[in-house]
């Protein structure tokens, strides 16, 4: 099987990286791909949606095999309804891998071609942020002090590594401190030659 191409847009809960994901995907042929949007979708009266939700509502990662097997399907079912066309577009993911063992297991999937680090730089700017957030979107995990710190505790604990498991020379870093423009003209700085192939 030929692997999906990727971009890793990589970044703690409030960094800006759906932001950038969903701007990127209206202006280029490419596809945003949010696993956290993907869970919040799942029934919660379906298994899978049990589940996961369970884990969301803590602020917790769902099992790493569970999540890898979800994405692949979602991606499956995509291609299969002629949505995305893996000859000619990237799938820019959005939260996931988050753990090392995702990197490992996503291997078999997708080629990474570049990870893309959205750096805000402090915890309490993140917080911020989503602070805000949650006054427009009224998501739970945001809108709940404990969740948000457990999300953060996840990120610093589990996710952070991920950028270790990726060789350097596919690793970009940009100031996401900045306000989204600024931080949209940094990535195409960096990403134009890759995204208007
Ligand atoms: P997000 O919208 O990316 O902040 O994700 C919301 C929640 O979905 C997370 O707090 C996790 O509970 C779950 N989630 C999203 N992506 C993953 C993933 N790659 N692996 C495990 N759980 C995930």
């Amino acid at each position: 099987m030929e692997k999906y191409r990727a971009l890793v847009l990589f970044g703690a809960p409030g960094s800006g990286k759906g932001t950038q994901g969903k701007f990127l995907s209206k202006v280029t042929n490419h596809l945003h791909i949010s696993s956290g949007e993907i869970l919040r979708d799942l029934p919660r009266d379906s298994e899978l949606g049990k589940l996961f939700h369970g884990y969301m509502d803590k602020g917790e990662l769902g099992p790493d095999d569970m999540m890898i097997e979800v994405f692949k399907e979602y991606i499956e079912n995509l291609v299969s309804k002629g949505k995305y066309d893996p000859e000619n577009q990237l799938l820019m993911l959005d939260g996931i891998p988050r753990t090392v063992p995702q990197v490992k297991l996503l291997e078999a999937l997708v080629e990474v071609e570049k990870v893309v680090f959205f750096d805000v730089g402090s915890k309490e700017a993140l917080m911020e942020r989503i602070s805000k957030r949650a006054a427009i979107e009224g998501r739970a995990d945001d809108t709940s002090m404990s969740i948000l710190e457990e999300r953060m505790n996840v990120f610093e604990g589990k996710t952070l590594k991920v950028m270790g498991a990726y060789p350097k020379e596919k690793l970009i870093t940009i100031n996401a401190a900045q306000g989204p423009l600024f931080v949209l003209k940094d990535v195409l700085n960096h990403l134009t030659p890759l995204l208007a192939r």
